[in-house]
């Protein structure tokens, strides 16, 4: 008997800020919000500036690189569409604009990770229509 394939879950959002991230996503392009006052970066998004307190912002794509800040090796599913792929690596990235992120890393060697380390996104599609911002250690190093 085939065992059956569960869809992962997609981000429930509850905040048209949140929705609007998510789907800029889907072109496969990574974009935070920028403040159009001070220019800081933001991640999570923000109906305003933490630094300024403008109200005013853009959407602006990353370069897609950064470090690895953190990460965990997750032993347990904690949802049945990942059963197939424990062990797997969630990390917190910090990316070269000076944003963090929750992710996965894929691509890599565990028993090799270090902090600091380059990692590059590249997106995983976990659906049809629906693609997953990821990060892997970054070839160029
Ligand atoms: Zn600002």
């Amino acid at each position: 008997m085939q065992p059956t394939m569960v869809p992962a879950p997609l981000p429930k959002t509850q905040d048209p800020m949140d929705d609007e991230f998510w789907r800029r996503c889907q072109d496969g392009r990574l974009r935070f919000q920028r403040c159009e006052n001070c220019h800081a970066w933001r991640f999570l998004p923000r109906y305003m500036c933490a630094r300024c307190g403008s109200p005013e912002f853009e959407w602006a794509a990353t370069r897609g690189t950064g470090s690895l800040y953190s990460w965990t090796v997750t032993h347990q599913a904690f949802h049945p569409a990942f059963a197939a792929e424990i062990p797997y690596v969630a990390a917190l990235v910090e990316l070269d604009e000076g944003v963090r992120m929750a992710t996965r890393l894929l691509d890599c060697d565990r028993t090799a990770l270090k902090l600091g380390m380059r990692v590059e996104l590249v997106f995983r599609e976990i659906s049809a229509d629906f693609r997953l911002p990821c990060f892997r250690p970054s070839a160029s190093v």
